[in-house]
């Protein structure tokens, strides 16, 4: 069973402001900027503004229809805010949901005529009121991430109710350049064990070109069609990093292989205490390549609630690839021949 599908990997960040909003750059001086560092995608997220930059698409570039919303505590003197990208599976739908005049600022007043949207719809701070906003945005034809919850104030009350999510950011580039620790695999965690099949996302969330090359996703597609892109990323075929590679990603007879960039360290969380862990670390030497017995955690999940593994590898430098959660009823037929 491939993990990861035996498919190219096109680099990615989805997480880009341009001068449409608060950035620095153009979308197109952006795509020249990322082409020239090896990325084939770029999701291009401006504040309340969905904007298709399908123009920018050739054949080796991928831009993605999207957009960011921000809901802030009004109250909180700390601004408290959720703030969530929506990507959009049809590239030429731009038609927002709960949005607002009051969402962005009187500078920006000239974009109203182009923003599009059914009604204007306030939000609020909590999180009944962003369910209401993910399940529109979920009807809409939007998938929904949440992110850089550190930089936001948030803690496990703000986001373990939240449903409908489809990606999490476990590493946030300008919030790690600024020093908030929004390199946070704990939100990941706690969203899984609470049952959210919801994937780990790594991007930029670039401003200037400070914030650029930080964090990002490989996506496993068979082409880079949009279609064939979205469909990869809806159901989950990439991984999170802020450095580390990895290539393959296999389970068979209960045994999980891995080959990845050179590592110090890759390991196998699941939902509970047990781990699976490299022995690089105390003896020094890089790895390339693991495989790990899982089977004693097949065999002990059977009545846990939620039970999942995740793979993670890090390298010299303390970087680190996260791949998504495989929830025990998603691989039983890697176990079941072992069984026999
Ligand atoms: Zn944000
Ligand atoms: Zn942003």
């Amino acid at each position: 069973m491939y993990l990861l599908p035996n498919e190219k990997q096109y680099k990615a960040n989805l997480h880009t402001h341009t001068i449409l909003s608060d950035g620095k750059l153009t979308a197109e001086e952006l795509k020249e900027m990322y082409k020239a560092q090896g990325y084939q995608i770029m999701a291009f997220t401006d504040h309340e503004f969905c904007v298709e930059h399908q123009d920018l698409c050739d054949e080796d570039f991928l831009a993605i229809t999207a957009y960011e919303i921000a809901t802030t505590d009004k109250n909180d003197p700390e601004k408290r805010t959720y703030h969530m990208n929506l990507f959009a599976k049809d590239p030429h739908n731009t038609k927002q949901v709960f949005f607002h005049p009051s969402q962005i600022n009187e500078k920006r007043y000239h974009q109203l005529p182009m923003i599009k949207c059914d009604e204007h719809k306030e939000r609020e701070y909590s999180v009944e009121c962003m369910n209401e906003v993910i399940r529109a945005a979920n009807e809409a034809g939007y998938l929904v991430s949440y992110n850089h919850p550190t930089w936001s104030l948030q803690n496990y009350a703000d986001y373990i109710g939240l449903k409908g999510l489809w990606g999490v950011e476990v590493a946030n580039g300008i919030c790690i350049r600024k020093g908030y620790e929004d390199f946070q695999p704990h939100v990941f965690d706690d969203l899984l064990k609470a049952g959210n099949r919801i994937f780990p996302i790594g991007a930029d969330d670039i401003h200037n070109p400070q914030h650029a090359f930080i964090a990002f996703i490989k996506v496993a597609s068979p082409s880079l069609n949009y279609g064939d892109v979205m469909n990869a990323l809806e159901k989950g075929d990439f991984y999170a990093s802020t450095g580390p590679e990895i290539h393959s990603l296999t389970l068979e007879n209960g045994v999980l292989s891995i080959k990845c960039s050179d590592a110090v360290q890759i390991r196998v969380c699941t939902q509970g205490r047990r781990r699976y862990v490299t022995d690089s670390l105390a003896n020094g030497g890089l790895i390339s390549e693991a495989e790990f017995d899982i089977r004693a955690w097949f065999d002990e999940t059977a009545e846990r609630k939620n039970p999942f593994f995740r793979i993670a590898v890090t390298d010299e430098r303390g970087h680190a690839a996260y791949t998504r959660a495989f929830f025990r009823d998603e691989v039983t037929e890697a176990f079941s021949s072992a069984q026999l």
